[in-house]
């Protein structure tokens, strides 16, 4: 890569990201290339953004002919690409509305204020807590990070947004220990991303819907890195057949455009009143374009169906590795974890060299996204070079 890229990035931009050794210029399908022209097949989409790819034609023309018509509505005027976005995520889910952000971890917030919002206009105050898991990733801005338990990112930052507990993950009678009276609301993530691929069991799932309607707390889905698509079902909670009161979506909906949502029940959208929450570009009318096109062709049946059945080829494929290093490949649809007894950071600096990029969650996981539109050639490819990585690998 050109120096310049690499000072320039050094020099000007507050260092909190470990960046690989290359600068992407361009993206095409299921690959991307760097500036000195290397390709990559891409496995990580951007942290399960991609999810049509790179380059999309539809996405391309349907920004394209937005941005040329208006490029920016504030909320303080309707906007049809808004309305028509919020219609279809209200039709292809449990929600009766939205509350439109900018990314996933704002979709979180808004979720935290609508639950203690909710809890106090409901049953009046006292009832603030919160819930979340071990394991769990919400976001780094202040209240999400406070629901996100890793002391690498939280312990520069505290004090954090009091009221929080923690219950271990897929633990039944640990959850209904901690949630009380005291809850307004439990945020779980139906599949772990962050935390390592873990996806909940169907009894984690509903015995927090029982709790949370005993106790008149709000259950809240994350399904920002799950939803989408990536788990085979458009909504995760399809799978386990759990619905939530709150879920937050972001990533791959933009379409490589920054969007979250917050979708909500009725019940939760009539405590909220005017100048309780809001952004500036939230809700904007082309990236609301781009994630129509992106809603519109993940929620075929078609389409799901085909990431299902990518889904199982993976992880087949790469049950059949022999490496000593693997301890358990895991995952839902094309949501998968390959578990090492190894660091995975020198496997995908490899990856590199070799052309594929995967992520990591944690140090010993090897975190698979594909873009959705992945098919059997490329799964072949990645795990062919994957193989040729753990056997230069040492024993
Ligand atoms: N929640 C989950 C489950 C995520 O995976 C992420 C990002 O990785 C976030 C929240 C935060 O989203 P963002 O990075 O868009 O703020």
């Amino acid at each position: 890569m050109s120096n310049t890229i690499q000072e320039k990035t050094a020099r000007y931009i507050v260092n909190t990201y470990p960046r690989a050794p290359f600068a992407l210029v361009q993206g095409q399908g299921m690959t991307v290339t760097d500036s000195d022209g290397k390709q990559y097949l891409d496995f990580g989409a951007g942290i399960s953004v991609n999810a049509l790819g790179h380059a999309d034609p539809e996405i391309i023309a349907a920004v394209t002919e937005q941005i040329a018509q208006v490029s920016h509505v504030c909320n303080l005027y309707h906007s049809a690409p808004q309305a028509d976005l919020a219609e279809m995520l209200c039709t292809l889910s449990f929600a009766d509305k939205v509350y439109f952000a900018n990314s996933g971890t704002e979709a979180v917030e808004a979720a935290i204020k609508f639950s203690r919002k909710y809890a106090r206009t409901t049953y009046g105050p006292g009832k603030t807590e919160i819930v979340a898991f071990t394991g769990a990733f919400h976001g780094r801005t202040a209240g999400a990070l406070a629901l996100t338990p890793r002391e690498k990112f939280q312990a520069p930052f505290r004090p954090l947004m009091p009221d929080v507990r923690f219950a271990p993950f897929n633990d039944v009678e640990a959850a209904r220990r901690m949630i009380g009276p005291e809850t307004c609301a439990v945020f779980v993530e139906p599949v772990q991303g962050e935390g390592g691929i873990y996806a909940a069991t169907p009894d984690f799932l509903e015995s927090l819907r029982e709790a949370c309607d005993r106790f008149g707390a709000l259950l809240v889905f994350d399904e920002i890195q799950c939803g989408m698509g990536r788990t085979g079902w458009l909504w995760a909670y399809e799978h386990f057949a759990v619905e939530p009161d709150m879920m937050t979506v972001a990533k791959a909906l933009g379409g490589g455009l920054p969007i979250g949502v917050t979708l909500v029940t009725e019940a939760v959208a009539e405590v909220m009143q005017l100048g309780d929450h809001g952004s500036t570009f939230a809700g904007g009318p082309v990236v609301c374009r781009a994630a129509e096109v992106v809603l519109k062709r993940v929620s075929d049946p078609g389409f799901l169906a085909h990431v299902r059945d990518m889904g199982v080829l993976l992880m087949e494929r790469l049950e059949e590795l022999h490496s000593p290093h693997i301890q358990e490949v895991r995952g839902l649809g094309l949501m998968v974890g390959v578990e090492l007894d190894i660091e995975v950071a020198p496997l995908i600096q490899a990856g590199f060299e070799h052309g594929v990029l995967m992520l990591n969650a944690g140090t010993k996981v090897l975190r698979l996204l594909p873009p959705l539109i992945v098919e059997a050639s490329h799964i072949d490819r990645f795990v062919n070079t994957l193989d040729q990585i753990l056997s230069e690998t040492p024993a």
